[in-house]
């Protein structure tokens, strides 16, 4: 897109005449995807980013392409880096399930507290990392800190913004030219997940339910065999491209590549291992984020010891 104003948080791909995906950069303040819809007069963003310096950014792109002002703004579910660039938008209709904003409204007002009453402590963290770094070795390691250091400048001026309105199960957006539907089947990665489907355009954003070449992060509150029910459902529906939460913009076949994953850490871990030996399996060597693979197969372990059924 030559002569459009380019983020440093991410890049902007248009996917249809009226649907662009935002995909973060490593290292800026995005950390995760975001992207806006164009239904006619209407625009709807999904998700805001991890700051707000990101999100000014993705509100000039989206009203300055469509030539209309945001008009819903979609929280796909409690995690920060979906969710803490809201503030650039608190004057329009910021909308999540019933489930994220109670958890939202219950975490982040003590969160982001302690975090501004601490910007010292991550100032002292980030030079730590700095005095380790040499200089054209570690990328991964300057990733990490020039993402921190959005972080930071982004905590002096940041304000909790929660969606104020709601839905349970499903809302569809009308515009002039076409509508937009945002659905819930519940939790998988997060406590609850939610999707936006534009089914004249054939694409989905996904948030975090979906992570295309990269290792999904699973966390104590995931739900790994509802996270396969999910995505199997998913799979039935009719659309060409799958905006993931991170990584770039997917086909059904990625959706079928985290069902796998899944499977293949739950059987590793059933192997009976000590869970330190378990090494990557190499179709997943090329994978981003290889760092959360140890975390995942210890979430998968503690579900196991749990009687947890997950296939
Ligand atoms: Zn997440």
């Amino acid at each position: 897109m030559n002569g459009i104003f380019q983020s440093k948080h991410f890049k902007l791909e248009k996917l249809r005449a009226n649907v662009y995906a935002a995909i973060a950069k490593e290292g800026g303040g995005a950390a995760a995807n975001a992207g806006f819809v164009d239904l006619g007069e209407k625009v709807i963003v999904f998700d805001t980013f991890n700051t707000q310096q990101a999100s000014q950014d993705l509100k000039h792109l989206a009203e300055s392409i469509t030539n209309h002002p945001v008009t819903w703004v979609i929280n796909s579910h409690w995690h920060g880096d979906h969710i803490r660039g809201n503030q650039t938008f608190k004057d329009r209709i910021i909308i999540s399930s019933e489930s994220t904003y109670t958890k939202m409204k219950d975490i982040y007002p003590s969160r982001i507290a302690a975090q501004k009453n601490d910007i010292d402590g991550l100032t002292n963290y980030i030079q730590s990392l700095k005095d380790h770094f040499i200089q054209n070795t570690e990328t991964q390691l300057q990733y990490q800190i020039n993402f921190l250091s959005e972080l930071k400048s982004s905590l002096p001026t940041l304000e909790l913004s929660l969606p104020n309105q709601t839905f349970i199960d499903e809302i569809t957006f009308h515009g002039q030219k076409q509508s937009a539907t945002l659905f819930t089947l519940g939790g998988g990665h997060s406590l609850c997940d939610a999707m936006l489907y534009i089914p004249d355009e054939k694409v989905i954003f996904m948030g975090d339910l979906l992570f295309v070449n990269c290792h999904p992060t699973f966390f104590e509150e995931t739900d790994l065999a509802h996270w396969i029910n999910i995505l199997k459902k998913v799979d039935f529906m009719e659309f060409d491209v799958a905006v993931p939460g991170h990584g770039s913009a997917g086909t059904k076949e990625d959706i079928l590549k985290v069902i796998h994953y899944i499977s293949d850490l739950t059987a590793l871990v059933r192997e009976g291992h000590p869970i330190e030996e378990i090494k990557i399996p190499a179709k997943y060597s090329n994978w981003g984020s290889s760092e959360v693979f140890q975390q995942n197969i210890k979430i998968v372990e503690a579900l196991l010891n749990k009687g947890t059924s997950i296939m």
